[in-house]
């Protein structure tokens, strides 16, 4: 008898949410325009974490997303005779903006100058003086890289992760079907700034639901090869001079190299067939390409390669009166279409409504947020 009743309730249950399914939508609509409304208000606030506020859609069609969770490097890529140089896009200035209190952002990728660049969605190099930062925010469906150049990072999210990267440190987070974090710069007694660089990723479609992961990657972790004596590199991730990267640190396919050309060196680059590639001048210029279609990268220049070609010529002049320093990143482009608010990347504008939805009552991977408030965001609470 009590299993009847029960079994009358759940079927009630069932027809009640199929027959009031259009009003159920309507409810979501209504709270989503006011999650929207908070959104902008946190926007100010963390805009760094936030990316663009507005939903931006792009496609692209190559190759397939990867049948393995995570990304490793397995056949050696060495620049032959027979390599074909990648040729350049375009190079363009990360101009400085100002984000939030205390926050000055260099951003290339997802600007009006660099979109729809898959898998690659956003690449800030940050500076943050003391006092300022990242408090709670959430993020969904992307993967964030960030590499500290100076200073120091806490971080702590809601699945108890908590930590900190210092100079030279790595941070691999896959936000997956949601994570909410707090991203704080520590307060140096000098008052000096942290700078580093934080580029997001996208996750192809079939890990969008994955959970949430860190993986922090030591400076002390990175191998580091000199290729010659005027070339160094630290192998973050991928391979350079037959040197691999340390392993399973992003899902999506991703390179990372960090080179420093002293004046009169020289480099040809392998990077994998048919990815994105592009680099980021951090201190000194270099010329990229070959041929007559060389191209001067100055210091905070964005250098985007076509995707044809296997190889990056890259050369320091003998009469440069400083060391070359970027970063140069590859990653394999996903076929999928991108739709994005925010900190929520999709595929889908119905994903994204329901990112946000999931985000405001937290379900569906946000059940954690809730009473949760990171200890390392309070100072940023007003
Ligand atoms: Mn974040």
């Amino acid at each position: 008898m009590r299993f009847l009743s029960l079994l009358i309730s759940i079927l009630v249950a069932v027809v009640s949410v199929v027959i009031y399914r259009d009003q159920v939508i309507d409810l979501a609509t209504a709270s989503i325009d006011r999650i929207t409304k908070q959104l902008n208000a946190l926007k100010d606030i963390v805009a760094l974490n936030f990316g663009t506020g507005d939903i931006a859609s792009s496609s692209t069609t190559t190759t397939a997303t990867p049948s393995s969770p995570y990304y490793n490097p397995s056949e050696q890529l060495v620049a032959t005779e027979m390599s074909v140089p990648r040729a350049i896009r375009k190079v363009f200035l990360a101009v400085e903006q100002s984000e939030g209190a205390g926050a000055r952002v260099r951003r290339s990728i997802g600007t009006p100058q660099l979109r729809n660049f898959s898998p690659f969605l956003m690449l800030d190099h940050f500076s943050i003086k003391p006092g300022a930062g990242f408090p709670d925010h959430p993020h969904r469906g992307q993967e964030t890289i960030t590499y500290l150049l100076t200073g120091a990072v806490d971080h702590e999210d809601f699945a108890g992760n908590a930590g900190t990267i210092e100079a030279g440190d790595l941070q691999f987070m896959t936000a997956g079907r949601g994570i909410m974090h707090a991203e704080m710069p520590r307060q140096n007694p000098d008052g000096s700034a942290n700078v580093g660089l934080q580029l997001w990723v996208d996750l192809p479609t079939d890990l969008k639901k994955c959970e949430p992961r860190y993986r922090d990657l030591r400076a002390k972790e990175i191998p580091q090869v000199d290729i010659n004596d005027k070339v160094h590199v630290k192998v973050i991730s991928g391979q350079s001079g037959g040197v691999d990267s340390v392993k399973d640190l992003a899902y999506t396919p991703v390179w990372i190299l960090d080179i420093e050309i002293k004046p009169g060196g020289k480099l040809a680059q392998p990077v994998p067939v048919g990815w994105n590639a592009f680099s980021y001048q951090l201190e000194g210029s270099a010329i990229f390409g070959s041929g007559d279609a060389k191209h001067t990268v100055q210091q905070y220049h964005n250098c985007v390669f076509e995707a044809e070609g296997d190889v990056v010529n890259i050369e320091v002049p003998e009469n440069a009166t400083e060391n070359a320093r970027f970063v140069l990143i590859a990653g394999q482009i996903l076929d999928q279409k991108v739709v994005q608010y925010g900190p929520f990347v999709l595929n889908t504008p119905e994903e994204v409504r329901q990112a946000l939805f999931d985000y405001q009552f937290q379900t569906n991977g946000f059940e954690r947020a809730k009473d949760w408030a990171s200890e390392i965001g309070k100072s940023m609470v007003h």
